[in-house]
């Protein structure tokens, strides 16, 4: 299948649009007209451009308001289509996209709608061009693909064929048993786009909300598999109206596209056991085993502090690197990697982002294929010189510019801290303090990249999304979505923001770019870990009293229980039978990092109900770039 997107789905000039559609390795670009209306220059100077990237245009949109007109708007509107046909000539495409009519002059009956088009398919052939129909979902008349299709059958013209666009057809729940009869080489263009169930008039929705496949909650699969059944071969195209992606960066939404597209033939050729044409199979999406480490870029200034801090948890340093300022802390099964090295991508990211988090490594099946399927992808794969003797960890780009590595049981990535890091000698300042596991980790981003690493992680690795909660920060509301693999071993909570205000807004502008903001960690006795807390002086986010009352109230736990978790400032939350328990400390990194502590008990959120009085209580705290002495 030839894969497109529309210019429309990109912000910026016509030729920014193309760059970028380039850029992200599509052959095929639909040309909305109004791109072309205001390029500064003839259509075909524009073609130039299209052809000089390595593009084809297969389609100029939209053609609107003309079939079932009374005269003189008729007679008008194929006037007006040969102009069009005039300057499709020139931009060298030969289909023309006929939107359904929604004027309100316009009148229907099938056979006259289908006069119509015979009449404009017999003038495009003339001129051996092509036109293709699109019940839009809003249409006046027609407004459902099976009605459009009745128009094209008895237009009865082999210039006149259908559109098939995934948004009109689910946005209005139309049964799709009827795309599965309709003859393959009478659909001239099919495209794709998916959209959030959102309760409102399909114009607004159509318009605003329209994402990729895979970032919504449309049955786009559905739609695709009575597609297949077609056994449709023609161009698929992405047609996307979204305010966000207008806000974003052409070239990061054109890979997006591009990648959704990719990700979602791969699952229809998985799924049907029919590879499509001319497309290998990818490998399949990397199963998580866990986190294997995350890494800190710290510099010399921060780091004292920091490993205190990481000391009072109960970490204990295990290995310093064979060639590099980086050491290995270990408590039970969780590793954390401290980089302080003064040259290299670590100290580049402390450069730009501050102490913060600039790796995870990912325990994966196997590291190689996971790889092979993010390059596949559009994923950006990083390499970084080695020490000979030293471990090439396989790798790629994820938020904010930081990296995730891909480790898996081979014998040499398996052992990377045996091969890269000399053991220290064990002189436990601390027990541990029953810290067993990585249980999830925070990233901040701006709210418009939510749904690029949504995308991201959905379509490397076996992961499910959840729904998109919203969270109440004093200074906004912040939308928050889990991915998460099916048994926890990885666990991912995505957050934006729209409010400059915000805690995770706030954090985005104190690091220079989204990152991770928490790591939780997992222990089987929180409370014994909160008075070694206490005991070892890290410093943790202070809960107001009011909580208490109020959590009592709630959940009737008894007063000694209460106060039990007040004295420890620890958060309780119930799902069911199951409980959960949080600490946060305060921030641990000049880049607004912090750890929270969990335990849990056949529980499988995250507090999202404790969410809005934590954020108040680090609001209150001093700035998020405040590093607290201790
Ligand atoms: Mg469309
Ligand atoms: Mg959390």
């Amino acid at each position: 299948m030839q894969t497109a997107i529309a210019t429309v789905s990109l912000s910026g000039t016509l030729g920014e649009k193309l760059e970028a559609i380039a850029a992200a390795q599509f052959k095929f670009v639909e040309i909305f007209e109004n791109d072309l209306l205001s390029f500064n220059g003839s259509p075909a100077e524009a073609r130039a451009v299209i052809e000089g990237l390595g593009l084809a245009t297969i389609t100029l949109q939209p053609f609107r308001d003309f079939e079932g007109m009374p005269e003189p708007q008729r007679t008008r509107g194929f006037a007006r289509a040969e102009r069009k046909f005039d300057m499709m000539a020139e931009l060298g495409t030969d289909l023309l996209m006929v939107c359904s009519n929604v004027s309100p002059e316009s009148e229907g009956g099938i056979d006259r709608l289908a006069a119509d088009l015979r009449e404009l398919g017999e003038r495009a052939a003339r001129r051996g061009m092509r036109i293709a129909y699109e019940a839009l979902a809003w249409g006046r008349h027609v407004n459902d693909y099976r009605d459009a299709w009745e128009v094209v059958r008895r237009a009865d013209h082999p210039a006149v064929g259908l559109v098939l666009d995934s948004f009109h057809v689910l946005a209005r729940g139309t049964d799709l048993r009827a795309i599965r009869s309709i003859p393959k080489d009478r659909i001239f263009l099919v495209q794709i786009a998916d959209a959030p169930r959102l309760d409102m008039d399909y114009l607004s929705w159509s318009r605003h909300y329209r994402c990729f496949p895979g970032q919504g909650d449309l049955p786009v699969n559905d739609f695709m598999v009575a597609l297949q059944a077609t056994g449709y071969e023609g161009p698929l195209s992405l047609e996307i109206f979204n305010d966000r992606f207008r806000a974003g960066s052409a070239r990061s939404v054109a890979v997006d596209g591009h990648r959704s597209l990719i990700f979602m033939l791969d699952e229809m050729a998985a799924t049907s056991g029919k590879p499509a044409t001319g497309r290998p199979a990818l490998p399949p999406r990397a199963p998580v085993e866990g986190v294997e480490f995350v890494e800190f870029a710290v510099d010399d200034t921060h780091a004292a502090s920091f490993e205190a801090a990481l000391t009072g948890l109960g970490f204990q340093k295990s290995g310093v690197h064979r060639s590099k300022a980086v050491e290995r802390w270990t408590q039970g099964g969780v590793n954390l990697i401290v980089n302080r090295e003064k040259e290299g991508f670590a100290h580049s990211f402390n450069i730009t982002h501050g102490g913060s988090v600039c790796a995870l490594a990912l325990r994966v099946g196997d590291a190689a294929k996971t790889l092979a399927r993010a390059v596949s992808l559009l994923d950006q794969p990083f390499h970084q010189r080695v020490a000979p003797g030293e471990i090439d960890i396989p790798a790629v780009r994820g938020v904010g510019g930081s990296l995730i590595y891909f480790v898996d049981g081979s014998s040499a990535l398996a052992r990377w801290f045996d091969v890269d890091f000399k053991a220290v000698p064990s002189a436990p300042q601390h027990e541990g303090q029953g810290i067993s596991r990585f249980d999830h980790i925070s990233q901040s981003m701006q709210y418009e990249e939510m749904l690029t690493w949504l995308l991201f992680y959905n379509s490397l690795f076996d992961v499910a999304k959840s729904h998109v909660q919203d969270v109440l920060d004093p200074g906004g509301v912040v939308q928050s979505q889990v991915v998460e693999t099916a048994n926890g071993a990885l666990r991912l909570v995505l957050n934006g923001s729209q409010s400059r205000q915000t805690l995770a807004s706030r954090f985005l502008t104190e690091l220079f770019g989204s990152g991770v903001q928490h790591i939780a960690l997992g222990t089987d006795d929180i409370f014994a870990t909160a008075a070694a807390l206490r005991k070892n002086g890290v410093p943790v986010l202070a809960i107001p009293e009011n909580y208490y009352d109020d959590l009592e109230a709630r959940t009737g736990l008894s007063d000694a229980e209460i106060a039990r978790l007040r004295d420890n400032n620890i958060l309780y939350d119930r799902e069911g039978a199951g409980e959960f328990f949080q600490i946060y400390t305060q921030n641990l990194l000049e880049g607004g990092f912090f750890f929270e502590i969990v335990q849990r008990r056949a529980y499988r959120g995250f507090g999202a109900a404790n969410a809005p009085i934590r954020l108040a209580a680090q609001t209150r705290l001093a700035a998020p770039a405040s590093v607290p002495r201790f």
